[in-house]
């Protein structure tokens, strides 16, 4: 059998076409090819992939290069900082292990970041922020020293910034006020309540939702996105992760998005061909293609 024998169904392709804001081709099962023509056939006809380290984020700008309906996004994961700086082979990748880990390591990944932020098809920086669920409190200080330094990347190339937020709402706030967040801010599988949409909401930050927003216990998730602003909502898969219900645990692809995208409709109380086109429209203003 291949390795993707429980993926889902195809859903009834969306009417009105949109796009997976935040995914990662790069570790879902399948080509490129076959992953962009399966989403294009239910209505998701452009992807913002994403870049979690070095390799991810050059291997995001040459896709983007490769494929229009594809975008990029380059960053070092929050979870991948403490790792360059600690010198830990166990990360995603082992460039810092190979320069002996160390600030000055960090700083060399985050030039090369710095580089492939100017390219024309990397349409934003991230995913960057916190993470306190995953990385404990010797990773916080390099955790921070990232996300301040790719804030400053974003705003300098003028490109968006996608944030990585777990468990760490309140510290990822202060920061981007403190530093200035760019024009364009996306928080990235939102993960707030319905009070932090509103902090977000007079900010102008975009609130992307994903599988997650159908989970049974994820009531909050639903309650922010009833009050978030309809010109904020993105919607995006994180694939291969947060699969939507269904098919919780089975590999999440873009193609899946569609059904988040209904399950968003009917918390809105809108119609999905009006959500889609919204969604559409938010997601090309927020990246600026
Ligand atoms: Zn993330
Ligand atoms: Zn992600």
């Amino acid at each position: 059998m291949p390795s993707n024998a429980e993926a889902p169904p195809l859903p009834d392709p969306l009417r009105v076409p949109v796009a997976d804001s935040h995914t990662h081709l790069d570790m879902q099962s399948g080509t490129v090819e076959e992953g962009l023509a399966k989403a294009a056939s239910v209505g998701v006809t452009t992807v913002v992939q994403v870049g979690c380290d070095l390799k991810g984020s050059r291997w995001a700008a040459e896709t983007a290069a490769a494929y229009d309906a594809v975008h990029a996004t380059v960053a070092l994961h929050p979870n991948e900082a403490p790792r360059i700086v600690h010198g830990d082979p166990g990360g995603w990748s082992r460039q810092g292990a190979r320069q002996g880990g160390g600030a000055g390591a960090l700083d060399e990944a985050l030039a090369e970041i710095d580089r492939l932020a100017a390219l024309p098809q990397v349409k934003g920086v991230g995913e960057t922020g916190l993470d306190h669920f995953r990385t404990g409190p010797e990773g916080v200080e390099a955790q921070e020293r990232s996300f301040r330094a790719h804030i400053e990347i974003a705003k300098r190339h003028g490109k968006a910034l996608v944030i990585h937020d777990r468990d760490a709402h309140a510290d990822v706030l202060r920061i981007l006020k403190e530093e200035g967040a760019p024009e364009r801010t996306v928080f990235h599988c939102y993960s707030g309540d319905a009070e932090m949409a509103a902090v977000c909401a007079r900010a102008g930050y975009y609130m992307s939702f994903a599988g997650n927003m159908t989970f049974k216990n994820a009531q909050p998730l639903r309650d922010a996105l009833a009050v978030a602003p309809l010109e904020l909502v993105l919607v995006e898969t994180d694939a291969p992760f947060l699969t939507p219900v269904p098919y919780r645990g089975r590999p999440n692809a873009p193609y899946l998005i569609p059904v988040t995208v209904r399950a968003m409709a009917a918390v809105r109380g809108l119609d999905e061909d009006a959500l889609a086109t919204a969604l559409s429209t938010n997601t090309a203003r927020a990246f600026d293609y």
